[in-house]
């Protein structure tokens, strides 16, 4: 007798939505599979390879041994390393028990939900957000309460909007800046506003995501845990994914109170254990290097930024903000709604990500995943080429629709 997979599923997992990031990318893969020709711009991942000093010093590791568990909050020096880090670049005071090193940051976040939100626990999150904060929530027993800002705010919800939101409920409030998937920069000032509003909260943290710290065109990166105010009240998240060219290696981490810190080690010592031994040695050497590859692969994701506005605002209809960091257009694409090609109608953004698949083969995804029905994302983390030839189909399969 087969089982049936309604009655054997567990709730929190049928109300559970797949990732849309991943479900467009593979998506997109399948379709290359049989032989189309497809420019995926789905995924956020870097396409350049990670450097090879980094490579090198995984390979060191294997050879020095270092193949077996590591203690579960990460090895003691990857640790210190962070603190330095911390220290450094981001002007937070940390010691090495207050962090946490995971299987990305993906776990690291997934760590701190788990261990603060209980039934009915609110998570306050900042629209657009990227895709798995909500569903991270949901699956740790919270609600989600969503705050959005459309592109005319530079997809940033003022402060004074999270004030409104706050209950006695609220536990969390999420975010990241530079933002996936809208590219925004909070400024020090907005920052400073919001801390302002959460320090009078008597049981709000933050997760300041900051995982495109150092694919930042216009600013200095501020941590808003580095307020005066915030000692105590943030949980600052990070990893190598993205500034090291790195997704593949699994490796994130956060810093956090120590009382959280021990929440999340106790988490983890239950799911995964600590993260991969060699990974962590190669990423002792990327944060005490130069950063000399992490700015050339920056200053290239820059000129794709400009090369792929210039293209986009060649397509009429699109509206277009300037992002000033990460790697991804969102583009709002709602002048679209309602057009026909004569055999396919657009009717909303999930429509026009699944369509500009099929007629255009340009792999996008729809901003209804991110908090707005408005938008699509792109990730220009691509070559030029490819950049320049999916403006093209884009422009081309749109010219189609009325
Ligand atoms: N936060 C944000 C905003 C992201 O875009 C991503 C996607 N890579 C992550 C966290 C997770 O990154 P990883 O698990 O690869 O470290
Ligand atoms: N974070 C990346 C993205 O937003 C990678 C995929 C994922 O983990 O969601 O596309």
């Amino acid at each position: 007798m087969n089982l049936d997979p309604v009655r054997m599923l567990a709730p929190r997992l049928q109300s559970m939505e797949e990732s849309a990031t991943i479900r467009m990318a593979q998506k997109a893969r399948d379709l290359a599979s049989k032989g189309v020709n497809v420019i995926s711009l789905t995924l956020g991942e870097p396409d350049f390879d990670t450097p090879e000093f980094i490579k090198k010093a995984a390979y060191d590791a294997l050879q020095r041994g270092e193949t077996k568990y590591t203690p579960v909050p990460g090895t003691l020096n990857l640790r210190k390393t962070i603190c330095e880090k911390f220290k450094k670049e981001n002007n937070l005071i940390y010691t090495p028990s207050e962090i946490v090193v995971s299987n990305g940051a993906k776990q690291s976040i997934a760590n701190i939900c788990m261990s603060v939100l209980g039934p009915g626990d609110e998570a306050i999150i900042l629209a657009p957000y990227w895709v798995s904060y909500v569903e991270i929530v949901r699956f740790s027993g919270g609600v989600p309460v969503v705050i959005a800002a459309g592109i005319e705010d530079d997809f940033k919800p003022d402060a004074s909007k999270i004030k409104e939101a706050m209950t006695d409920k609220t536990k969390l409030l999420i975010f990241s800046s530079p933002c996936n998937p809208t590219g925004s920069v909070w400024t020090e000032h907005e920052l400073r506003a919001m801390a302002e509003v959460v320090a009078s909260h008597p049981t709000c943290l933050i997760i300041s995501d900051e995982i495109y710290e150092y694919i930042n065109f216009e600013s200095d990166h501020y941590s808003i845990g580095s307020f005066d105010n915030m000692q105590g009240r943030v949980a600052t998240v990070n990893g190598f994914s993205k500034g090291f060219a790195m997704t593949g290696w699994r490796l994130g981490y956060m810093g956090g109170p120590q009382w959280l810190a021990d929440a999340c080690n106790k988490v983890q010592g239950q799911i995964t254990s600590g993260a991969a031994s060699f990974s962590q040695g190669a990423a002792v050497v990327a944060l005490e290097s130069e950063r000399t590859e992490t700015i050339e692969m920056k200053k290239a994701f820059l000129k794709r930024r400009d090369l792929m506005l210039s293209l986009l605002k060649k397509i009429p209809g699109l509206k277009v903000n300037l992002p000033k960091g990460a790697f991804y257009v969102f583009m709002d694409v709602s002048h679209y709604f309602g057009t026909s090609n004569g055999s396919v109608t657009i009717s909303n953004a999930d429509d026009f990500a699944e369509i500009m698949l099929t007629e255009a083969h340009v792999g996008l995804v729809s901003g209804s995943a991110f908090g707005d029905d408005n938008c699509v994302r792109l990730s220009y983390a691509a070559s030029e080429n490819d950049l320049n030839e999916a403006a093209n189909r884009l422009k081309n399969t749109l010219a189609k629709f009325s």
